[in-house]
């Protein structure tokens, strides 16, 4: 598969500077599929942010996006001294092909037909009739939320991952990155199962204040991700939650929707693969995509890096 290639590159010029682990290991018809982590940063202590992608398999530009910026990120630090001393202060971890068997099969599913991000035990709150939402009736189906008394071994790669970070560290930032869903690109913060205000709300507005101040004319629209999508089961409502619970620290999933409908209106040919939906087909649209929200992810880990000066 072309974007386990294109992770083992960046490994190798990431060298010392990363630690990379297989979390799990999946196996599908015959073959095997490692689920693979990079952690960058020197300190246990210091604040995190992570850069999520390809949970939905057939959502395949959310991991070219994250891999082309963990590219990028690579190539800086073979000249730029500033990006390493930054790491002294500051944990960069990645997982960004989260489904690889759904990226190589092309489908939003897992091997399973789970959708995992319906694969949380939680329910929506609200009463939702769309199967969208996530549906227990069956595995033919899409959104299928799976069997709720365990997880798939994805999520739980996912789930036991952050939680790792989130045990020791006091600010942890995430981005999550999807495609599929309207005609602007949002960026969602929980909750999805419900219309209730999560308890760092105040830093979600500190944080858009901040964005809208750095980035003017940024293309983000910022909302709680109930205000557009109710579902069940959305693994970072789930982790937020369990780590309100669990630490005394701050912890900010994001997840970053592309606003897919805008190339297949712009292009109709798109709709004629089922693949045209989620991802940009012609050269200069996906060219644009991967260049387009770089200056957000730097803004991101430099506002985690420098969290307290925000958020207090
Ligand atoms: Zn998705």
């Amino acid at each position: 598969m072309i974007e386990y290639d294109l992770l083992e590159k960046i490994e190798n010029k990431l060298g010392s500077v990363v630690k990379v682990k297989t979390l799990e290991t999946v196996r599908y018809k015959d073959k095997s599929y490692p689920i693979i982590a990079l952690e960058m940063g020197k300190s246990d202590k210091s604040p995190v942010f992570g850069l999520f992608s390809g949970v939905h398999g057939i959502e395949r530009i959310g991991t070219h996006l994250a891999l082309n910026y963990l590219n990028s990120f690579a190539e800086q630090l073979q000249w730029d001294e500033t990006l390493h001393e930054m790491l002294n202060k500051i944990r960069i971890v990645s997982i960004p092909i989260i489904n690889p068997v759904g990226l190589d099969f092309k489908k939003r599913s897992n091997g399973n037909n789970v959708d995992l991000m319906r694969d949380a035990p939680q329910s929506a709150e609200i009463k939702t009739y769309l199967p969208v939402s996530g549906q227990t009736l069956s595995p033919a189906l899409p959104w299928y939320r799976g069997l709720k008394d365990d997880m798939e071994i994805e999520s739980k790669a996912v789930i036991e991952f952050i939680n790792s970070h989130l045990k020791t560290s006091e600010f942890m930032m995430s981005l999550d990155v999807h495609s599929g869903f309207g005609m602007v690109d949002r960026l969602w913060y929980p909750y999805g199962y419900s219309k209730k205000k999560i308890k760092d709300f105040g830093l979600i507005q500190k944080f858009e204040q901040l964005l809208n101040n750095n980035i003017s004319y940024h293309v983000y629209k910022l909302e709680q991700q109930s205000d557009s999508y109710v579902i069940h089961g959305d693994l970072w409502d789930y982790l937020y939650d369990e780590n309100l619970e669990m630490n005394s620290n701050i912890y900010i999933p994001w997840t970053l929707e592309l606003g897919s409908w805008v190339w297949v209106k712009k292009n109709p040919r798109q709709a004629l693969s089922f693949s045209g939906f989620f991802n940009p087909i012609l050269p200069h649209r996906y060219k644009r995509t991967m260049r387009r929200h770089r200056s957000l992810l730097d803004f991101m880990i430099r506002s985690t890096l420098n969290y307290k000066k925000w958020t207090s």
